[in-house]
């Protein structure tokens, strides 16, 4: 290439392949889960062999518990995550998830989609923790209650509060995909194969 103009071309080009995907915090660190729920030492490993395998990008979003109570924290159902002080918290990683989306859209980047994590309280899609007893009082000393929790086809509190956050934006959508955390929460084969064809469905250069 000569001239000016292909002196410009070249200076800007590297070798990033232009696709990205954003991911829940724990898939990449397993450590951020409560504990007796990390499912791997480190990652998620079969979800990262795969990403890249197709050379994606991968943007770790922060994550809405470790953010908000810490790493000692215990788990929890969605109404007790339901409060306008960690909506705000999760509404406010969402706006920032959505902003880096926008950027990296208006620079030329495709976005795959965001996985998040079915069965948390937090980050589920399909299903979440919720109470399986709709008379138990939640709340009060740990050390003397027996709660009993199971999975609702409801959302989490952060998938909420980020799907309102796409729903604000005119024009704006993006994928959402999410892996069960347990195996209660569905099937880890099937929602990896999902993932999967999402990434095979944009597997052309951006
Ligand atoms: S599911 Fe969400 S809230 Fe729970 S550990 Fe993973 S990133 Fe954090």
């Amino acid at each position: 290439m000569t001239g000016m103009l292909g002196q410009i071309k070249d200076s800007i080009q590297d070798a990033r392949g232009g696709k990205l995907i954003f991911i829940a915090h724990c898939l990449l660190n397993q450590n951020a889960c409560v504990r007796g729920l990390a499912s791997q030492p480190a990652v998620i490993r079969p979800l990262l062999d795969r990403l890249l395998e197709h050379q994606v990008g991968i943007h770790q979003m922060t994550c809405p518990e470790v953010s908000y109570l810490g790493s000692m924290r215990w788990g929890q159902i969605k109404a007790q995550y339901g409060s306008p002080m960690f909506r705000r918290h999760c509404r406010q990683i969402a706006q920032m998830v959505c902003d880096h989306i926008q950027t990296y859209r208006d620079t030329g980047h495709r976005v795959i989609g965001i996985v998040l994590r079915d069965g948390s309280p937090t980050c589920g899609l399909r299903c979440a923790a919720v109470s399986a007893d709709d008379d138990q009082v939640w709340g009060g000393m740990v050390w003397n209650a027996s709660p009993r929790q199971r999975f609702g086809a409801t959302p989490g509190v952060f998938s909420e509060e980020l799907q309102a956050e796409i729903g604000a934006r005119e024009g704006f959508s993006v994928r959402l995909l999410a892996l069960p955390e347990v195996p209660e929460a569905g099937s880890f084969e099937t929602a990896l194969e999902e993932i999967e064809q999402a990434l095979e469905a944009d597997s052309t250069p951006a």
